[in-house]
């Protein structure tokens, strides 16, 4: 027998958004699904038909959902399946958990809370979870930043993931969901474990980090920033006026402060010659380059090259770094990891172990800010 589900395509505006506290995430956004085991951790889950009595699935019980022709297939025990264009998994109790398994893949260990829609997308399947915005804004504290730091450097991490979640949540709203699970957007791997990490978000919840215009900022951040942050017209096309260059002298002595990488003289020459830089006629040229404070650009003579461009090319940790040259080889001696831009990680790790707060360490890294509950941001999709 083959039924048909009801199709259920709910757009959350924003402002519903934050009166129901729930986002849409696209789950394994990255993978191409061809079928996945659905199953209950917690509490009981509702699948609705057209035509019959809706299917009840309780803690333990799974469901096999699949591109079958065309359709998403599914399969529950007991049941003969039936094959739909969307169907959704609502959660009953207010307290449902679930997991996805992919195809023959080992369990991923990753728990889900709240709604799974299934659809289908040029052939494969696309998992679509309404999930409560504290518990995605938790897990992606945990998948971005890890487990074990400091409560008010976690708290400062929640506020940028949350001020992300707000300012992109149109992203793929075409696509019929707010954010995907991929560094393309924010890393979720599912509900956080960590106590720590529950905690500042919930001490947090609603707070963002909005500018001047009252719109949540480009929160943007990096590893370690060599002691000098940068500004963000220097690595973007685009300024902002609180991504502006902050002195830090927090991060200096952490893991990613310092970093080296060698490179023949030669390979050097050929690289400088294939970007358009022409050897004077008289004379060695000076191929060092010293940075103290950040600069835009490599300059020799005439030539010029952005640094961030040099680190793209030589898969540098920063654009941050001066050039010597050392016999046969030309050494990278390198500050800090990413791309300095926003808040330091390293250093706000440090400023929270130094007894600063959550606020303290933004304000610290971002100029001109406001911290602020969500109802009094600008609606950024207006
Ligand atoms: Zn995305
Ligand atoms: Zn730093």
């Amino acid at each position: 027998m083959l039924r048909v589900v009801i199709s259920i395509q709910v757009f959350l505006a924003f402002f519903a958004l934050q009166a129901s506290g729930q986002v849409k995430i696209r789950l394994f956004a990255a993978k191409p699904l061809h079928w996945i085991v659905f199953n209950v951790n917690e509490g009981s889950y509702r699948l609705d038909f057209y035509d019959d009595a809706p299917i009840y699935l309780k803690k333990g019980d799974n469901a096999i959902v699949s591109f079958y022709n065309g359709k998403v297939a599914v399969k529950t025990k007991g049941d003969s399946g039936f094959t739909c264009d969307s169907m959704v998994f609502t959660g009953q109790t207010g307290q449902d958990l679930f997991s996805v398994r992919v195809g023959n893949e080992p369990a991923t260990g990753r728990i889900y809370d709240g709604d799974l829609q299934c659809i289908h997308d040029l052939g494969f399947l696309v998992l679509i979870n309404t999930c409560n915005i504290d518990r995605y804004i938790a897990g992606v504290v945990q998948a971005e930043g890890g487990t074990g730091k400091n409560i008010e450097y976690i708290k400062s991490q929640a506020l940028i993931a949350r001020t992300y979640m707000y300012r992109y949540l149109n992203k793929h709203i075409i696509d019929g969901y707010n954010l995907c699970d991929g560094t393309h957007c924010q890393a979720y791997m599912g509900n956080s474990q960590d106590p720590a990490i529950n905690r500042a978000v919930l001490e947090t919840t609603g707070l963002v980090v909005l500018g001047r215009d009252s719109l949540p900022i480009m929160s943007a951040f990096h590893s370690n920033c060599g002691g000098e942050t940068e500004s963000s017209e220097n690595v973007w096309l685009s300024g902002q006026p609180y991504l502006k260059k902050v002195v830090d002298p927090y991060c200096t002595g952490s893991r990613n402060a310092k970093w080296t990488k060698s490179i023949t003289v030669k390979e050097w020459k050929d690289y400088l010659r294939n970007s358009g830089f022409t050897t004077p006629e008289a004379g060695k040229p000076d191929l060092n380059f010293s940075q103290i404070t950040r600069q835009k650009d490599y300059r020799t003579g005439s030539f010029s090259l952005p640094f961030t461009k040099i680190r793209d090319d030589f898969n540098l940790k920063s654009s941050f770094f001066s050039v010597v040259q050392s016999g046969d080889s030309m050494i990278f001696r390198g500050k800090g990891y990413g791309h300095g831009v926003g808040l330091c990680q390293e250093g706000a790790m440090v400023m929270a172990a130094q007894g600063k707060n959550y606020r303290q360490i933004l304000q610290f890294y971002y100029s001109n800010i406001i911290i602020s509950d969500i109802r009094n941001a600008k609606n950024p999709a207006q």
